[in-house]
């Protein structure tokens, strides 16, 4: 589905992502781990062109994100569509917060993939009761707990009925009672065979839902491999060392 290969982002001087490569699967679950700053967020963003790469390639159903035929940089608006096949929800939920729940939903769906109005809105409540929300599609986000929040902007992403999920450290802003029902949410979804690509601290979820484990430092993989034996058998110093700092 998602083939990423020699992914390389540098800030003037400063290189942040090098030789990142992997691919996933249909259907696969990929969570990605590793310590603050080692390049988590960049590498998502990357593969959306959100935070263009300056090396390397994606694609996605074989079809190259970002670029042209010929090797150019596409602009914003024949990127859209290959954005829309990614949905990514955020640490910060970046929800309108002077429209309802149902229209920051339905708004994507309008924009870019010219869905009707009426239609995105039965759209909207079809995402929104697959998250639980069902009774709060008429509120404004700031009626909202964090945690309904955040459910509001995965049912925004699941609305653009996007071929792969992203999302980076979608807990991580949450206070610690809301954070279970943002994991229920994301379970179920992995329960339904959705492809995933998950940046998160929560060890013990990601174990759990994801097939694959990546662990980055300093902007590299430094290790991969299947969740339970990448977790329980660490072969690098750096991966040993980061596991035994979150214990
Ligand atoms: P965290 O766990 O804290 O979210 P992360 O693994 O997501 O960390 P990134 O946010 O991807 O790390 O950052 C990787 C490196 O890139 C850091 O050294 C950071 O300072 C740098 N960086 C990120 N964005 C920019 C930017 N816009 N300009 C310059 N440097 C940046
Ligand atoms: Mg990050």
């Amino acid at each position: 589905l998602l083939e990423v290969t020699d992914l390389g982002k540098s800030y003037g001087h400063h290189t942040v992502l090098k030789n990142v490569s992997f691919a996933l699967r249909r259907g696969e679950r990929i969570a990605l781990i590793g310590p603050s700053g080692s390049g988590k967020s960049t590498c998502l963003r990357a593969i959306n062109y959100l935070d263009p790469p300056t090396a390397g390639d994606i694609l996605l159903e074989g079809r190259r994100i970002g670029r042209r035929k010929n090797g150019r940089r596409m602009s914003d608006l024949e990127l859209a569509p290959q954005r829309a096949e990614i949905g990514m929800v955020f640490q910060h939920f970046h929800l309108w917060p002077h429209l309802s729940v149902r229209a920051n939903v339905a708004l994507q769906p309008q924009k870019v993939r010219g869905v009707s109005r009426v239609e995105a809105s039965r759209l909207a409540e079809e995402m929104l009761a697959k998250v639980h929300l069902a009774p709060k599609v008429d509120e404004v986000p700031q009626r909202l707990s964090g945690g309904q929040q955040q459910r509001v902007a995965i049912a925004r992403a699941l609305a653009q009925k996007p071929k792969l999920l992203l999302f980076d450290e979608p807990t991580s802003a949450l206070d610690p009672e809301l954070v279970g029902e943002v994991l229920t949410v994301i379970k179920e979804l992995a329960g339904e065979g959705r492809a995933m690509v998950l940046v998160t601290h929560e060890i013990a979820f990601a174990r759990e839902v994801a097939d694959r484990i990546l662990f980055m430092d300093d902007g590299r993989i430094v290790e991969q491999g299947p969740a339970k034996d990448l977790l329980d058998h660490p072969q690098s110093p750096r991966l040993k060392q980061f596991l035994a700092s979150l214990s």
